[in-house]
């Protein structure tokens, strides 16, 4: 296991002193931690954009990498299903003009040429410092089942994949991810190791203050992060 990568993106954040890292750098991390993610790729023009959707393969879905956009949908900072090199770069121009508009002194990076996941059934995976149990990790499904109805489920770290279990199948929610009308099982194994994964990753990293990977796409065989944020202390 090399961890080196991930301390030298923690690093290089403190040293610019941005305390949230960027969506490729959150996602670079999870790699380290096994973690699935969609493949990406990070353009700096239009012509690398469309380079970069070919290699993927189609449809691929375009987002705002900027150190001063944390909620890049709220910013018009992410357009999905993008299903040709002409449409990637119209999306591209789109998604810097919607930047500039949303933050005129945006400091923009790039643009992330991102797989499109299959739409599937959303979970969520954090973790927080709690300030009296510490280093904590959270799972819950996603949309209104978080918001709304806060049938989410907590661990203190470090947890083991009998924990993990426990957190996803004590969901109110569950029969939802146990398959569910025309909807197959989710594969409770890979969302397991995703939630061991992270509860590793926070413990050997402790200056991680909080970490949201949201959504994650269950599928009945494997899981996909789509969306990643850490925030250092
Ligand atoms: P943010 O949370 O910063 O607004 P996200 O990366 O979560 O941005 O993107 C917003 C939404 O777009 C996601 O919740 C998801 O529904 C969809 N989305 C983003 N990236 C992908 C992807 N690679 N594949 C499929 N859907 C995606
Ligand atoms: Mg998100």
């Amino acid at each position: 296991m090399n961890q080196t990568q991930t301390v030298k993106i923690i690093n290089q954040a403190k040293k610019e002193g941005r305390k949230v890292l960027l969506e490729t750098e959150a996602k670079t991390i999870c790699t380290q931690y096994d973690i699935p993610v969609t493949m990406f790729n990070l353009a700096k023009n239009e012509k690398e954009a469309s380079a970069y959707a070919e290699q993927i393969g189609y449809p691929v879905v375009l987002k705002i990498v900027s150190p001063d956009i944390i909620h890049k949908s709220d910013a018009g900072g992410v357009i999905v299903n993008l299903k040709t090199a002409t449409e990637v770069n119209i999306a591209y121009k789109k998604i810097i003009e919607n930047a500039i508009k949303y933050k005129a002194d945006a400091k923009i990076i790039g643009v992330l040429i991102q797989e499109m996941a299959p739409q599937s059934t959303e979970v969520i995976v954090g973790a927080i410092k709690d300030p009296q149990f510490g280093q904590t990790v959270m799972f819950g499904l996603g949309g209104i089942f978080v918001e709304l109805l806060k049938d989410v489920n907590f661990r203190v770290a470090p947890i083991n994949v009998e924990d993990a279990k426990e957190m996803i199948t004590q969901l109110k929610a569950f029969p939802l991810l146990n398959g569910y009308r025309n909807t197959p099982p989710a594969d409770i194994d890979a969302l397991a190791a995703i939630l061991c994964s992270v509860s590793r990753l926070i413990m050997e990293n402790p200056e991680i203050k909080e970490l949201d990977l949201n959504p994650i796409m269950a599928y009945p065989k494997g899981a996909k992060t789509v969306d990643a944020r850490i925030i250092l202390e």
